[in-house]
C-alpha cells in the first residue's frame, strides 16, 4: 500500500518540481530583458525555465508579482486538473469491472474417495490443472461399511498415491465430505448422514474423518461438506467445534445463501455441473454476474462420476462442458477462481494469473490491490498536489514581500 502511494507520488514530485521552476520564470519574463521567453505554453515555459536567469528587479517585482500571481494560479489549477484527470482516467481503465465488485467462482469436487471412477477423478482434475484453475475436494473418508481404520490408507495404494501427490499442488484444496456418506436411516427430510443424530454422535464421526485425513493425507481440512447437503444445527456446531471455518451445503439446509451460522462461514451451492449445458451455465452465470445484489461466490458442484460415460469410459463431452464453461468465466474478465478456505486465487491462464496463483494470495488481498486502494491513494496524490500549490503560492507572495 505504501509502496504504491510512493510509486504514485513519484511522478507527481518531479511534474510539482518542474512546475515550481516554472511558476519563477513568468518573474523573469517581466523583469529580465534578455530573456525572450513568454508563457505563450507550458511545453516553452518548462524548456525555458531552465535556461533563464532568476530575476533581480527589486523596484518592480510587487507590482508585476501582482499581473503574474493570476497567471501562476491559472496555469497551476490548469495542470493539476490535468493530471488529476489523467490518474482518474488510468485508475478507471484498470478496475473496470471484476476490480470494482470481486466476484469468485469456486469449484467443489465431491465424492473423492477411494472407490470414487478413479480414471474420471484423475480426468476432471487434469481440467484443472491445465487451465490453472483451483477445485476444493471433498474427500469422504470412511466410504466402505468395513472394515475399520482409515480406509484412506488402507483402501486403495493408488488411490493414496495419487491423492498425496496432490497436496503439493497449491491448485488442490482438501475438505472433509462428511465421514461415511451413509444415510444413517429414512426420515422424511431426505437422506443424511448427520440430521437429526444427536450432537455426540456427530462430533465424534466429523472427528475421525478429520483425523483419517490428516493421518493420511498430511493436511488438516478446514471445509467441512455435509453428504447430500442435508444436516442441522448441531452438524455446524460439531464442525466448528473441531476447529473447520468453512461450511458448504445447499440454501435449503441452512435458509442462507451466504454468511455466519454457529460461528462457522457459510457458502452455499449455486448451480451442479452435471445438471447443465454450457449456455445454461453461462445464463446462471450471467445473471449472478449482473446482479448487483448477488453474493460474491458462486458455487459450482460436481462429482468425478459426472464424467462417467454409458460405456464406462471418461466422458470426453463432459470434460469439455467444464473446459468450455472455465474458459467462458475467464472471458468474462470478471471473475475469479479460488477455494472454499480462499487459500489460492487465480484468474485461470491468463498472465497475470501467476502474482496470484503462489498458494498464498488470500481472496481480500486481491480485493485490496485491484481498485479498493485507488481511492485513498488518488485522494493522497490530491490532497499533496493541493498542499503544493498552496505552499508555491505562499512562498511566491514571500518572495514579493520581500522584494
Ligand atoms: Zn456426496
Amino acid at each position: 500500500m505504501l509502496r504504491a502511494l510512493f510509486k504514485s507520488l513519484v511522478p507527481i514530485t518531479h511534474a510539482l518540481t518542474i512546475l515550481g521552476r516554472a511558476i519563477e520564470l513568468p518573474q523573469s519574463i517581466f523583469s529580465a530583458n534578455h530573456c525572450q521567453a513568454r508563457m505563450r505554453q507550458l511545453s516553452l515555459l518548462l524548456t525555458t525555465s531552465r535556461v533563464c536567469p532568476v530575476p533581480q528587479d527589486k523596484s518592480n517585482g510587487i507590482r508585476r508579482d501582482k499581473r503574474v500571481r493570476p497567471k501562476i494560479f491559472l496555469v497551476c489549477s490548469l495542470v493539476l486538473i490535468l493530471l488529476v484527470s489523467m490518474l482518474f482516467t488510468g485508475a478507471g481503465s484498470g478496475a473496470t469491472g471484476s476490480a470494482q465488485t470481486a466476484k469468485y467462482v469456486v469449484f467443489r469436487e465431491d465424492d473423492v474417495a477411494p472407490k470414487a471412477d478413479f480414471a474420471e477423478l484423475q480426468a476432471v482434475n487434469q481440467v484443472h490443472i491445465d487451465k490453472n484453475v483451483p477445485v476444493t475436494l471433498g474427500i469422504i473418508p470412511h466410504p466402505y461399511p468395513t472394515p475399520s481404520g482409515n480406509q484412506l490408507i488402507e483402501a486403495s495404494q493408488t488411490f493414496l498415491d495419487y491423492m498425496r501427490s496432490l497436496t503439493s499442488n497449491h491448485l488442490f484444496q482438501f475438505a472433509q465430505h462428511g465421514y461415511t456418506h451413509l444415510d444413517t436411516g429414512p426420515s422424511p427430510q431426505g437422506p443424511s448422514e448427520f440430521y437429526g443424530r444427536p450432537y455426540a454422535a456427530q462430533y465424534n464421526a466429523i472427528k475421525q474423518g478429520r483425523d483419517d485425513i490428516t493421518q493420511a493425507f498430511g493436511v488438516t481440512p478446514t471445509s467441512f461438506l455435509p453428504p447430500f447437503d442435508k444436516s442441522d444445527n448441531n452438524t455446524l456446531k460439531a464442525a466448528q467445534a473441531l476447529g473447520f471455518t468453512e461450511y458448504s451445503t445447499a440454501f435449503v439446509d441452512v435458509n442462507m445463501n451466504q454468511g455466519y451460522k454457529e460461528g462457522i462461514k457459510v457458502d452455499t451451492i449455486s448451480i451442479e455441473l452435471g445438471n447443465n449445458s454450457l449456455q445454461s451455465l453461462e445464463n446462471a452465470t450471467e445473471q449472478w454476474l449482473n446482479n448487483p445484489n448477488s453474493i460474491n461466490t458462486f458455487i459450482v458442484l460436481y462429482h468425478p462420476s459426472d464424467f462417467k460415460a454409458v460405456d464406462g469410459t471418461v466422458n470426453a463431452t463432459e470434460l469439455k462442458l467444464l473446459g468450455d464453461y472455465i474458459d467462458y468465466l475467464q472471458g468474462t474478465g470478471r471473475v475469479q477462481f479460488t477455494t472454499l478456505d480462499r487459500s489460492v486465487t487465480t484468474t485461470g491462464n491468463a498472465a497475470v494469473a501467476s502474482s496470484s496463483s503462489n498458494g498464498t494470495t488470500a481472496v481480500g488481498a486481491t480485493d485490496a490491490t485491484n481498485g479498493v486502494a485507488d481511492v485513498p491513494v488518488l485522494g493522497a496524490i490530491l490532497a499533496f498536489s493541493l498542499a503544493a500549490i498552496f505552499t508555491i503560492r505562499l512562498r511566491t507572495n514571500k518572495n514579493s514581500r520581500k522584494r
